[in-house]
């Protein structure tokens, strides 16, 4: 047995994967090293990676400048404490946080994952309700198609039927769902989906703290884009109902859309903001949850008169500074353009799939690309075929989608959506 066989046995054996088996039916893929968007395998192949590492990679991987900057800050100081002590890493990467998103988000909260920053924004919201003596108001009302995180209070907000409400039921808190926003991204809407919103909000304000969405994008509860503005309208019946707007940005945050943030396509501002996967361009992991000075004083001056949240590697330093020389890549790239360029390759490439047999959709959205097929057992193969035609993805169910880095060369886009498409229509015609 080589070196490789054996770790990939021994991993196949005692270590889990997301969502898997143990031990899994199939070993993982044994990974060697990345560069740009190749991702080298144990074996020395290379794939073109479509995936960004789920959404997070940016930039490709080993981007010069974001590593110099936490080669630089493991030598200073890699971690300490956050209770009691403070450090320019985080309030660095604050300052920046506070500049890019709307206006009225003034107050940084760090954690260390997607779904802890939505538990904190749940947290928030709920206490803001305590302190106005209002503790009734605990309910949230989610959208159908929504994902959130893992965690027990955001598995309650993801969708109620392809998540993981049946599996958990006995343990999870209730909330109120309203349909998931009419599909489309251009469309000309009749409200329809509006309207049943306003219906529940009507009904339930008086229990309801907050409403959680992922603005334009849902992503992993379906990949499914909406127009600005039902968004545009959820804010002003928030504002009308009096509860609290929570915007998930964790996947759509830092340009993805070809906005900055997605919610900037419906010229709004959220109460609170999840920041996540996107923040540290897939070097490290951390996460983030804004809010306005509205809450942070309600909960000041309320009872106990402090968020009741603190984790152990709270804003920790090589993380922060990791994100923030991410921006800076960012912030200093053509991104845009860039977005722009995939987005109009992936229309281009993508639109002769549609009329093939056994696919439902494309769609495509910045620099997104989705494929629904009408089967929702054909990932894998579709996975497998892709990697020998020197891809990477990694679909769920009937969807395929790819997200790149935003600066993945012309070659490597146009090997990528080749690859893709080859593997799909390979598997449709079995
Ligand atoms: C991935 C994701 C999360 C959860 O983030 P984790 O870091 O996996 O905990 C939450 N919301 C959205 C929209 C996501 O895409």
């Amino acid at each position: 047995m080589t070196h490789w066989q054996s770790l990939l046995q021994f991993d196949q054996e005692h270590i889990w994967h997301p969502y898997a088996k143990m031990p899994a039916d199939t070993p993982a893929i044994g990974v060697a090293k990345t560069q740009g968007s190749i991702i080298t395998l144990s074996d020395g192949k290379e794939l073109v990676d479509g995936m960004s590492s789920w959404w997070a990679a940016l930039h490709g991987y080993n981007h010069p400048a974001i590593q110099k900057a936490m080669i630089d800050q493991i030598e200073t100081m890699p971690h300490i404490m956050f209770g009691g002590l403070t450090h320019e890493p985080a309030i660095e990467l604050a300052k920046r946080l506070i500049k890019l998103t709307p206006p009225p988000l003034q107050k940084v909260f760090f954690t260390d994952s997607g779904s802890v920053a939505m538990e904190v924004a749940i947290k928030m919201a709920i206490q803001y309700w305590i302190s106005l003596e209002q503790p009734q108001k605990n309910k949230l009302l989610a959208l159908k198609n929504g994902y959130h995180g893992d965690t027990f209070a955001t598995m309650s907000i993801c969708d109620p039927d392809n998540g993981m409400h049946r599996l958990f039921n006995s343990t999870l808190p209730q909330h109120f769902f309203a349909p998931a926003p009419q599909k489309g991204f251009d469309i000309d809407s009749d409200n329809q989906d509006i309207a049943e919103f306003k219906t529940l909000l009507e009904k339930h304000h008086t229990e309801i703290a907050a409403v959680t969405l992922e603005p334009i994008v849902q992503g992993a509860g379906g990949m499914r884009f909406y127009r600005p503005d039902y968004l545009r309208q959820v804010r002003e019946l928030c504002d009308e109902f009096n509860v609290l707007l929570i915007a998930d940005e964790i996947a759509t945050g830092f340009g993805r859309t070809g906005k900055l943030f997605a919610c900037d396509w419906a010229n709004i501002s959220p109460d609170i903001m999840a920041l996540g996967k996107t923040l540290t361009g897939g070097n490290i992991t951390l996460a983030a949850t804004l809010a306005t000075e509205k809450i942070s004083d309600t909960i000041s001056q309320g009872q106990p008169g402090l968020l009741m949240h603190g984790p152990t590697f709270m804003a920790n330093p090589l993380a922060c500074r990791a994100a923030s020389s991410n921006i800076d890549v960012l912030l200093a790239s053509p991104w845009q353009e860039n977005i722009q360029r995939i987005e109009s390759h992936f229309l281009n490439t993508f639109h002769s799939l549609k009329s093939l047999p056994g696919v439902a959709d494309t769609r495509v959205l910045g620099a997104i690309g989705v494929i629904e097929l009408e089967r929702n057992d054909l990932g894998e193969t579709i996975q497998h075929l892709a990697v020998q035609n020197g891809v990477w993805i990694r679909p769920f169910g009937k969807l395929i989608y790819t997200m790149p880095a935003y600066n993945i060369p012309a070659d490597q886009l146009k090997q990528l959506t080749e690859g893709l498409k080859t593997a799909i229509t390979q598997a449709l015609q079995r």
